[in-house]
């Protein structure tokens, strides 16, 4: 750091020293000039009175002088007057020598003898004075022996006209007032310096004063310096952790958003692309399919026995078994380019480039075989098939609603075809299914509009012809249809679940039926009534099968209830609800017998009195011996399990004879009448004996 007071003691102590110089010279040049004229004036002043009183001996001796012989000079009266005078006059003043020398330079006269005779030419300030001016030679410092302090005047020898005639030299001794000027020389440079030095150390504390508070402002400076470097340096730190920081979150962040991006992009249960995902792919295939002419399918694959599994096992299994269905269509089918889970248990898959409905045949095959072996999932064997609807770009739809809504349509009728089939959507499939969106609205509204009512159709007993009962048959006369038969809607209904208050209705409408006749006198024995399996899945039926018997008054005995196979297959417990069902006293056919799949074993054990012959049997009578065979064998069956056996469908008098020849007991057909509304019924049937 600067030192101050360093640089501030050298530079002062040399300018100190300068000045002390300078002030030297400077006086001493100043006094010896003052002394000079001091002396000067003081030997002028002697050689005036020495003029004034010797004169006459002076002039005498210097007038004598020229052509004497030196040795012969300073005698005589003149000198010794003059000499007697000069050393008067000497007295007491600071002159010690008085000399006086002719014109030719030779000194006459010296209060010092020995300067007598000697040549004065070569002092200098002879000549000048000679010449008639004054010149004083100032003694040099350096002098030494007799000459120290002598300070020297020569002047010219004035009195009337005597000038150039002879040189005074007046020495005085200059040495007291020297040793006096010298010391007052020191002793003022002393006290100057003294001031000086004063002053210098007056300036010093100040100076290091200064230093000090410098110092200190530095050491201060310097403290906060190193501060300031410290926090600059804790916040050059903080800043790199906050950076440190900000970068892990934001890495945290891309992958929460990464996360949830798929997320919203997969089927969380499977890992397959989800609807959203499914939608936004096909959509942008869809336009490099337009662009580059290309054709693509879209393949809807429904699980056909998945509801089953799900509702048996439960969800655990359901849901395991769907990964693996995931993870089997996307090991086993070569062919798919994408494929996605829209939920439950639908999958898509997307074909994008078709060159041929072949190859799309051959991806739907492959799909299907990925069923052929059971899935191994909670130590179950589960035996699953898929069914597929297929929709091809730009054939059946140019966006991906429409595509996937015919791929959907295909889907359900290749579920009717079966299990394990494909179809491809034709236009015709859309006008059904808009046919039956229709019709499932119409039918909504038909019950409260009074649209439908019940037909019955006369059973009769086939050795007498009496009328044993009826079957109840509903009828759907529709002003915008026109009249729509069961066929159409009862299948529609089933699946809507408008089946449970149709069904209901018509339950309660042919006991009401039943009762109102025999209020007015006709008595019809039995009353027989169609159920869909879904009413017996209700777990409230049997109430309200109960509380209409009751309403109505009609006795269970005389109410029989139609069921077909299909019951014993899909709903739980059939057994023990046919049984509770029997209990009540109610009669239970099995409708449409035959056609299933019925084995002989659970068909000994079910609740039921009637099997009813399949209208297809009846209709080979006559021309089909193995429709015939069948009959037989089912008489046979009945015969050794006990059961009665209706017939369905006879329309010929051959076909009654058949069958009241093998021993069937009740027939129905257009033979003995169709369905009629109750009041035909009634006046066809009234007038007969019962
Ligand atoms: P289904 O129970 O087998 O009913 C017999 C069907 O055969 C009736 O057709 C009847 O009109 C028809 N039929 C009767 N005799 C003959 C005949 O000699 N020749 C021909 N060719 N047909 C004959 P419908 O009334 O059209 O009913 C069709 C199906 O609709 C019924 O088949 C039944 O499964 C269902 N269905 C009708 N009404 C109801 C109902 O109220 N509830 C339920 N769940 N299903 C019903
Ligand atoms: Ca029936
Ligand atoms: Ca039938």
């Amino acid at each position: 750091m600067f030192n101050l007071s360093r640089y501030f003691s050298t530079l002062s102590l040399i300018l100190i020293g300068l000045a002390a110089g300078l002030l030297g010279a400077t006086y001493r040049e100043a006094s010896q000039a003052q002394l000079t004229v001091l002396a000067e004036d003081r030997n002028a002043a002697m050689a005036r009175v020495l003029e004034n009183a010797l004169g006459t001996p002076l002039a005498a001796v210097v007038a004598s002088s020229v052509g004497k012989d030196a040795s012969m000079l300073g005698e005589g009266g003149e000198a010794q007057e003059l000499q007697s005078g000069i050393d008067s006059l000497m007295r007491d003043t600071g002159v010690v020598e008085v000399s006086v020398y002719n014109r030719l330079g030779v000194a006459v006269f010296s209060s010092d003898a020995a300067r007598v005779g000697s040549s004065g030419l070569d002092l200098p300030g002879f000549r000048a004075a000679l010449a008639g001016k004054t010149t004083s030679e100032f003694p040099t410092p350096e002098g030494n022996g007799s000459d120290a302090g002598i300070f020297t005047t020569f002047l010219p020898i004035t009195g009337e006209g005597k000038t150039g005639e002879g040189v005074l030299a007046i020495r005085q001794d200059l040495s007291p007032f020297m040793v006096s000027q010298r010391q007052t020389m020191w002793l003022g440079t002393g006290v100057v310096m003294l001031v000086f030095a004063g002053l210098f150390l007056a300036q010093l504390m100040v100076v290091r004063r200064a230093q000090g508070i410098l110092t200190e402002q530095a050491e201060r400076i310097e403290a906060a310096r190193s501060t300031l470097e410290a926090q600059v340096d804790a916040r050059t730190e903080e800043l790199r952790r906050t950076n440190r920081q900000l970068k892990d979150e934001i890495a945290e962040r891309v992958q929460a958003e990464n996360k949830l991006n798929y997320l919203a992009y997969h089927d969380p249960l499977t890992g397959l692309a989800n609807r959203r995902y499914f939608i936004e792919r096909l959509e942008s295939s869809l336009v490099d399919a337009a662009r580059q002419n290309r054709r693509l399918a879209v393949l809807f694959i429904d699980l056909d026995q998945f509801k089953q599994v799900n509702d048996s096992l439960g969800h655990g299994i359901g849901d395991e078994l769907l990964v693996s269905v995931a993870s089997g269509l996307c090991e086993h089918v070569r062919l798919i380019d994408m494929i996605a889970r829209l939920g439950g248990d639908e999958f898509i898959c997307v074909m994008e480039s078709v060159r041929s409905d072949d190859e799309v045949v051959t991806l739907a095959r492959e799909v299907i075989a990925a069923f052929d072996t059971p899935f191994h999932i909670g130590g179950h064997d589960l035996f699953l098939s898929a069914s597929i609807g297929i929709s091809v770009f730009p054939n059946d739809g140019s966006s991906v609603e429409e595509l996937l809504r015919n791929a959907d349509t295909a889907m359900y009728r290749a579920k009717a075809a079966g299990r394990g089939h494909f179809q491809f959507y034709t236009p015709e499939m859309t006008r059904e299914a808009q046919e039956r969106i229709r019709i499932e609205m119409l039918l909504r509204r038909a019950l409260e509009h009074g649209e439908l009512s019940v037909h019955l159709q006369p059973q009769v007993e086939s050795t007498s012809g009496r009328l044993v009962g009826a079957e109840a048959l509903i009828r759907w006369e529709s002003p915008e249809l026109g009249s729509v038969p069961p066929t159409r809607f009862i299948p529609l209904a089933e699946e809507t679940g408008i089946i449970i208050e149709l069904g209901s209705w018509v339950l309660r409408e042919s006991c009401r039926q039943v009762m109102r006749w025999q209020a007015s006198g006709f008595v019809l024995p039995q009353v027989s009534v169609n159920l869909s399996v879904k009413q017996l899945e209700r777990p409230e039926f049997i109430a309200v099968l109960q509380e209409i018997l009751e309403e109505t008054g009609l006795e269970p005995s005389r109410l029989k209830l139609e069921i077909t196979e299909s019951v014993v297959l899909a709903v739980q417990d059939a057994f023990s609800l046919l049984e509770r069902l029997r209990k009540l006293g109610i009669t239970l056919a099995l409708d449409d017998f035959g056609t299933g799949y019925s084995s002989l074993s659970y068909l000994k054990m079910l609740p039921v009195q009637q099997l009813k012959i399949d209208r297809s049997f009846v209709t080979g009578i006559g021309h089909n011996p193995e429709d015939e065979a069948i009959i037989h064998s089912v008489m046979a069956l009945a015969k050794s399990l006990d059961f009665e056996v209706v017939a369905e469908g006879v329309e010929t008098e051959a076909q009654a004879q058949f069958l009241s020849q093998t021993g069937c007991h009740q027939l129905q057909g257009f033979l003995h009448g169709s369905a009629v509304a109750p009041a035909e019924f009634r006046a066809r049937w009234a007038a007969l004996p019962a």
